[in-house]
């Protein structure tokens, strides 16, 4: 049966959903955000964001907050809801399945974005919570002058292995390569804090612990082949993220690795369907880039709706 019915549907309530709710929203359309958790997404799991014009340093789930304020304040409406599946019924109606009813719209923005990748190695999934994390920030004081090690070279792993510097007493960052994808800026930072040392060009083969938790990391280097073992109470893993797109695979809206195809008015193929943020096939995946995704979208859908009305 369906519960409630909107001009638009938002799946997922990050920076590019909330930023889309508010554009569409302030264009007096019915808006809604369906999201399976709390909102914020991937800011909840950052520390400090200090690349989003307007703060200087703010930390991830503050700037949440903000923005939540901001993308309901002309009357979208926040709602949970796990989406599932979405139907394009005869009419162009898009009909929203998700765990808490079904809804319908006459456009959806799809803002799933993406989640941490794992590794998929021995220990990883057993320790998940007992020593294993993918979020700094949530876990971080746990370790609390104990040593961490940090999996990975990009601006997650680097970002956030300075946030845990500031609470642990060792982080040792294990890249499989000898230079950094991270910024500069956070190369530069890292390079310079005393509790942060490399193992270079070396993979995690397995997460080791006892009945309770982690005690360490076997890694490899992949150049001598020669295995040891890292002594760790934590084990963060940034290794990348995959797209949160399974509930839409009928669709065939995305490349092979799942990323949604768009075009620069964050149009599918599919008319009414559009999606924005980290879930999209793009260059770069920030904070400032789903949000200017976001504000195409809320105009465009505004631009759809408008379509939708006159040819009814
Ligand atoms: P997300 O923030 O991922 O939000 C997606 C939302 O969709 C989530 O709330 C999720 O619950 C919801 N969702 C997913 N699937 C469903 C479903 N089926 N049904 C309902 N809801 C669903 N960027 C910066 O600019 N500066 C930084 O300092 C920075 N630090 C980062 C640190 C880390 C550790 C990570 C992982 C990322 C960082 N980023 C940073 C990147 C930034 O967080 C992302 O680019 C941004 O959050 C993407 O926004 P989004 O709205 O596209 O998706
Ligand atoms: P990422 O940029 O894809 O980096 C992933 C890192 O993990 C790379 O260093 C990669 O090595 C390594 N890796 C991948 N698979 C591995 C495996 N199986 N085993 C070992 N190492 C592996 O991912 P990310 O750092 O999570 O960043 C995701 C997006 O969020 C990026 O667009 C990033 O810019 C953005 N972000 C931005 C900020 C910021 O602006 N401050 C902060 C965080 C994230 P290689 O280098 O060899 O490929």
């Amino acid at each position: 049966m369906t519960e409630k019915k909107y001009d638009v549907l938002v799946i997922g309530a990050g920076p590019g959903g909330m930023t889309t709710a508010l554009y569409a929203s302030r264009a007096n359309l019915k808006v809604a955000m369906l999201d399976r958790g709390i909102y914020g997404g991937q800011m909840n799991n950052t520390a400090e964001v200090e690349n989003y014009p307007g703060f200087t340093s703010i930390m991830g789930p503050e700037l949440a907050e903000k923005m939540y304020q901001s993308s309901t304040q002309f009357g979208a409406e926040f709602l949970y809801g796990s989406v599932t599946k979405i139907n394009v019924l005869p009419d162009g109606t898009k009909q929203v399945e998700t765990d808490n009813g079904i809804f319908e719209a006459k456009a959806v923005v799809i803002a799933t974005g993406s989640e941490p990748r794992k590794l998929g190695i021995p220990g990883e999934q057993e320790f998940s919570g007992r020593g294993v994390s993918y979020c700094a920030v949530c876990d971080g004081a746990f370790y609390r002058n104990k040593k961490v090690v940090v999996i990975g070279g990009g601006d997650s792993a680097i970002e956030e292995g300075l946030y845990l510097a500031n609470l642990v007493e060792e982080v040792n960052v294990v890249h499989r390569r000898d230079q950094l994808r991270a910024q500069k800026i956070l190369q530069d930072r890292a390079f310079a804090n005393d509790k942060m040392k490399f193992t270079w060009n070396s993979v995690p083969v397995e997460i080791l612990g006892d009945e309770m938790k982690v005690t360490g990391v076997k890694i490899k280097n992949k150049i001598t082949g020669k295995e040891e073992v890292l002594d760790a109470s934590g084990v963060f893993i940034y290794v990348g993220t995959t797209p949160m797109t399974e509930p839409f695979k009928d669709l065939d809206i995305t490349d092979e690795q799942g990323w949604i195809i768009t075009d620069d008015h964050m149009q599918t193929k599919i008319p009414g369907i559009f999606a924005v943020g980290d879930v999209r096939q793009k260059f770069l995946r920030q904070i400032t880039t789903a949000v200017g995704d976001a504000g195409i979208a809320g105009q465009e859908v505004f631009n759809y709706v408008q379509g939708a009305l006159a040819n009814a």
